[in-house]
């Protein structure tokens, strides 16, 4: 079913919970639970249902100390392998430790906090926490929020910075001694998933890799292009775990899991889909997964409802992005031509940096709809021969 170790990066082996990643171990497949995690029933049903579909590893969004109450109680009322994601907050490291296999912590987010303390500091935190309870680390570099730092270094080059970044925090944890980790370096454009994972293999083909395009979208849109991006690093050798990033409803959170299956036995037997032509012409809708963040479930309806509503613009090169939260949806939507974030009530609407307002629920369509025929309006369609 998976590939033969002598086909795969010679990666060493991180021990997670129970599952071995990395070190030819059969490449582990993980989701991420979208309920709010202080829903504790419905994060239990959630965690079940993933782990149902044939998920190793489940991971959830942990932002505030009663979320951690909350968390304890899950591991409690589930064997599943867990992780989790200490997003901004890397300091509540110290409270999830106990409760979990795995932390991620994003290099792109340890400037927001303790400002007079230096990253290395930060990071010799996180990787002491993770020592004293038997957890594992993921260093998860991700597009929508990049270390300033290197953004300022490589003067906004994303790619060279996201992976600076990755070989950066490598370096540091290897020079604390902590090497129970893995890497991740993810963006909505599959292409430069390809590119940075290549890029960073080359340099540490010894770190197991957490592969993803994150955002990907609807299906099937969303799968074609996590598909395309598992087939070509994985059949390098590249890749130790995955993810498949869908916006689906909750109760469908498991397709995550059964897609991954599913890309993962074709390549193993080498069955590859080439990649659909004119794959990256027109109306590109990115969308985010959903996780704990989302503050109102109509955002799953509404990605629906962008992509339904757009059909007719499908012609136009055009990035349109719908995230489900307040927090990294203004960062998220920075490279698309329109971006869309949603709140409790009201959805943000911009155009490329400019923000444009906020709009009900039942307006944001038709308010979309205006800003699109006016991109329409002042570019010609690929068709023409303009691209
Ligand atoms: S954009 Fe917000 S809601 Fe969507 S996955 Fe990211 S943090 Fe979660």
């Amino acid at each position: 079913m998976s590939q033969t170790a002598s086909q795969r990066n010679p990666t060493r082996a991180v021990r997670v919970g129970g599952i071995q990643m990395g070190a030819g171990a059969p490449i582990a497949v993980q989701s991420m639970a979208a309920t709010r995690t202080q829903d504790i029933e419905a994060t239990v049903r959630q965690v079940e249902l993933i782990m149902a579909a044939g998920a190793d590893l489940v991971r959830i969004a942990v932002d505030s100390s009663k979320d951690v109450e909350a968390l304890a109680t899950v591991r409690e009322r589930t064997g599943a392998t867990l992780s989790v994601d200490l997003q901004e907050n890397y300091r509540l490291a110290s409270e999830v430790a106990p409760h979990v296999d795995k932390m991620r912590y994003n290099p792109g987010h340890l400037h927001h906090h303790e400002k007079e303390k230096t990253i290395a500091q930060k990071v010799a935190f996180i990787a002491e926490t993770a020592e004293r309870h038997d957890c594992a680390l993921r260093i998860g570099v991700n597009c929508g929020s990049v270390d300033p730092r290197m953004m300022e270094r490589y003067d906004g080059d994303h790619a060279t910075a996201i992976v600076a970044s990755a070989l950066e925090h490598c370096a540091l944890l290897d020079a604390m001694g902590f090497s129970r980790y893995v890497v991740s370096l993810k963006d909505s454009d599959w292409k430069k998933v390809v590119a940075v994972n290549r890029a960073f293999a080359q340099e540490r083909p010894d770190v197991p890799l957490h592969l993803g395009v994150t955002e990907a979208g609807m299906p099937p849109d969303g799968i074609i292009k996590t598909r395309v991006a598992f087939e070509q690093l994985i059949a390098e050798g590249i890749g130790d775990t995955v993810r498949v990033s869908l916006t689906v409803p909750f109760d469908d959170k498991g397709q995550e899991v059964t897609v991954a299956r599913e890309i993962l036995r074709d390549i193993a037997v080498g069955r590859f889909r080439s990649v659909p032509p004119g794959m990256d012409e027109g109306l590109n809708i990115i969308s985010c997964p959903s996780c704990s963040r989302v503050e109102n479930e109509r955002f799953i309806e509404l990605a629906q409802d962008v992509k339904t509503m757009t059909a007719y613009a499908k012609e136009h090169d055009i990035t349109i992005a719908v995230m489900g939260c307040r927090v990294n949806g203004p960062g998220e939507t920075d490279d698309a031509d329109l971006g869309l974030w949603c709140g409790p009530t009201a959805v943000n609407l911009k155009k490329g940096p400019e923000p444009l307002g906020q709009y009900s629920y039942d307006e944001i369509l038709g308010r979309l709809k205006v800003e699109v025929d006016a991109l329409i309006a002042g570019r010609a369609p690929h068709a023409t021969g303009v691209h």
